[in-house]
């Protein structure tokens, strides 16, 4: 039997550009791509119209059409990643398995797990850095000890940051392994077609050269919405950071809080649960589940809170300062745990990160590294007046706001600020 090679496609769903794909294609055996619709995980997802299924599924669909050129497919695996290389490893000649690296505490786990496997079989496993252009330990203080404040992290990553980040690995791709495992469908996986409508993701020149000017008025919808890419790894964060830097400091500046939160998680993997400032720990939420679940469906009678819910229910994005006005007031107005939060948020979100995702929340809570204090609350009402003045936003999401039947608000704001103010500094001056 011929040996082959492996790219073990993850969160870097392309052709072009995909480190770890171009040292396959270069090691001298056919390659064989391989996509795992891992069990593990879909099983977690209680609603099987998750629109981030239906997004890698149409991403696989989009690479098997680019694929048809070299006679091959993305060879799709639906099972457990153990059970993957298993059957793999018995079906062919396996000379080594190549991946992108990926960073979250139980992908790092379940990769030690595979090479572990793979090593007992004689198979080389090969993981290489592709997500990032810096990563855990490549932007550390003098003192060889992490960053956990943005701005002088974000100093040293561009004093760091050369051509060679920019290195394009696209090679000769005429090298893969022909097979004839069809991609499963959705519904052999057990989930159904979304409204998600694949499209293939550009660097705009028009949002990103204007983005510090308009980003933070949520009607013009003045961002990339490249989050779900960079996400899955469909554009490649070299391009986007090599554009960004001839287009827009702004928008690298973005960039580069991707790249913090990352080495925050990998560095202090206890935040996924705990609060990065150990004080916060006290803090006596009101937990209301009526209340929760108010905000959850934007019915908490503040016109702007509202429509940011509802856009995220009904899209699955949410624009980012809208985002920071709807977690404030779950954290403050409402006294409820940030994680009931982010963990809505990691239903909900196409772009969902587990690093971004965490690290946001526990800035709007003000309990995590480099955090808004906790005494900042944003108040909605002049949130409205700065960024949707003219309510177009809000009108966008709930045209019913005039109307009787439109919720009044769940709480009076200067009585919930003086509360948040009160229960924050309780808990923190308790574990004093
Ligand atoms: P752009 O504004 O065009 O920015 C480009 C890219 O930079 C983004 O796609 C993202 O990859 C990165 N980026 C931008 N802002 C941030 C930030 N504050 N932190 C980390 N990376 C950033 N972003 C996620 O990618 N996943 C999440 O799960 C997530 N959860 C969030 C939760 C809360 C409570 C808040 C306040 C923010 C969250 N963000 C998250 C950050 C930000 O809101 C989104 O990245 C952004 O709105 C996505 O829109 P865009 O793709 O148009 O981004």
């Amino acid at each position: 039997m011929k040996k082959i090679v492996i790219h073990w496609f993850r969160r870097d769903l392309r052709i072009t550009d995909n480190h770890a794909l171009s040292l396959a294609l270069n090691s001298g055996f056919e390659v064989l791509p391989l996509f795992i619709f891992d069990e593990d995980i879909l099983n977690q997802l209680d609603d099987k119209t998750d629109r981030r299924v239906d997004f890698i599924h149409q991403s696989l669909q989009n690479i098997n059409q680019e694929l048809k050129k070299y006679n091959t497919s993305i060879y799709s695996f639906f099972g457990t990643v153990n059970d993957a290389f298993k059957y793999l490893t018995n079906e062919y000649q396996i000379a080594e398995v190549f991946c992108n690296e990926d960073y979250e505490p139980n992908t790092i786990k379940r990769d030690e797990n595979v090479k572990l496997f793979l090593e007992s079989q004689n198979i080389k496993f090969t993981s290489i850095k592709d997500q990032v252009i810096f990563s855990k330990n490549d932007v550390l203080k003098t003192d060889q000890t992490p960053y956990t404040v943005y701005t002088p992290y974000s100093k040293k990553w561009k004093e760091k940051l050369n051509a060679n980040h920019f290195q394009n690995y696209d090679c000769n791709v005429d090298h893969f392994f022909s097979h004839s495992a069809p991609l499963h469908t959705l519904e052999e996986i057990g989930f159904k077609k979304t409204d998600i409508h694949f499209e293939a993701p550009i660097l705009n020149q028009n949002i990103i050269s204007n983005y510090d000017e308009y980003r933070d008025y949520p009607s013009l919808d003045h961002t990339t919405h490249l989050g779900v890419h960079l996400r899955f790894g469909t554009i490649s964060v070299r391009k986007c950071v090599e554009y960004a830097l001839n287009h827009n400091q702004t928008w690298l500046n973005e960039l580069i809080w991707r790249e913090f939160f990352m080495q925050i998680l990998a560095h202090f993997p206890k935040v996924t649960t705990k609060c990065f400032k150990e004080k916060y720990e006290n803090i006596v939420w009101r937990n209301n589940e009526i209340e929760f679940t108010k905000w959850c469906n934007g019915e908490t009678g503040y016109p702007i809170v509202d429509a940011g819910m509802r856009e995220l229910n009904e899209t699955g994005f949410m624009h980012n300062r809208v985002r920071m006005i709807v977690a404030s007031f779950l954290c403050k107005h409402l006294l409820i745990d940030w994680r009931w939060g982010e963990s809505y948020f990691a239903q909900k979100l196409l772009d969902y990160d587990l690093s971004a995702n965490n690290g946001n929340w526990q800035w709007s809570a003000g309990c995590g590294c480099d955090s808004a204090p906790y005494f900042r609350i944003f108040n909605p009402y002049e949130q409205t007046k700065k960024f949707d003045k003219e309510l177009i936003y809000i009108n966008h999401w709930i045209p019913n706001l005039n109307d009787l039947d439109y919720p009044t608000p769940i709480v009076e704001h200067q009585f919930a600020r003086q509360r948040a103010l009160k229960t924050y500094k309780e808990g923190i001056n308790n574990m004093l």
